[in-house]
């Protein structure tokens, strides 16, 4: 992690993220599956931080660039994965199949949650130094095939940290709240936007101790760990969002002990 904005490593991956140099002078902007896509760096030494959607294909993948030169495009390779699957049981039926008012709920939250999703603020000091938001043991891991009382449902998007109900829940890295609230599958929940689309979001919180457009720095308490909406019990869901795209936050702490 010798680059300043201590940029995780490569992991080209479904649910992964991939670093593409671009060695134009002025900054180009990008996109990915018609997604803007961050870029930074300086004159000569531009980087794309593409995030890799846990649905992506195998094989050949471009990002599109253009800046006052024109227009140009790059490839990137997404090699297989194989995610593991997870049973579990909650005790709310609703959660697993919910009745005809809660799906306009969710329908509704869905559009909110997508617009907090795609937030772009254009910033240049991007800072992926992130802390672990709470202190904990990994209780689920970002991928995992899901299976509620039995039933498929959609692939893990977050990574669970099992932690007592209450416990602070810090911000990775400094950054702006840009959403708050109580959502039918995700609880309390809070949003978070570290620039460019860099987005985290912090989910079955027991207590939000932010409010939305409140500027925040690494450390600060966002809320407490709870376990509001569908949950087997209390812990932390965290995810992290590249290009709208959910990606692994395990990418982005995995080098905290060795920086200690
Ligand atoms: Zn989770």
């Amino acid at each position: 992690m010798s680059d300043k904005h201590g940029i995780p490593e490569d992991a080209n991956i479904p649910g992964g993220m991939v670093v593409i140099n671009l060695k134009h002078n002025e900054r180009p902007m990008a996109w990915y599956d018609k997604k803007q896509v961050m870029v930074i760096g300086h004159p000569g030494h531009w980087k794309a931080i593409v995030g890799i959607p846990l649905d992506a294909e195998t094989g050949r993948h471009q990002i599109n660039i253009k800046n006052s030169d024109g227009q140009a495009s790059y490839d990137f390779n997404v090699k297989d994965k194989e995610y593991q699957s997870q049973y579990l049981t909650v005790q709310n039926k609703r959660h697993v199949n919910p009745d005809t008012m809660d799906m306009e709920r969710i329908h509704r939250e869905q559009n909110i949650i997508q617009k907090a999703k795609s937030n772009w603020r254009d910033i240049d000091d991007v800072s992926f130094k992130f802390i672990q938001p709470v202190a904990g043991t990994i209780s689920s891991q970002f991928g995992l095939r899901r299976f509620f009382n039995g039933e498929a449902r959609r692939p893990h998007s977050g990574l669970d940290i099992a932690a007592a109900e209450g416990a602070p829940i810090h911000v990775p890295a400094n950054g702006k709240v840009i959403n708050t609230a109580l959502y039918f599958f995700n609880g309390n929940t809070v949003f978070i936007d570290h620039g460019q689309g860099l987005i985290t979001m912090y989910c079955h919180l027991s207590k939000i101790d932010v409010e939305e457009g409140q500027a925040i720095k690494r450390g600060d308490v966002l809320g407490r760990v709870g376990k509001t909406g569908r949950v087997t019990g209390a812990h932390l869901h965290w995810s992290v969002i590249l290009n709208q795209t959910m990606v692994d936050p395990a990418l982005f702490i995995k080098e905290q002990s060795s920086q200690k």
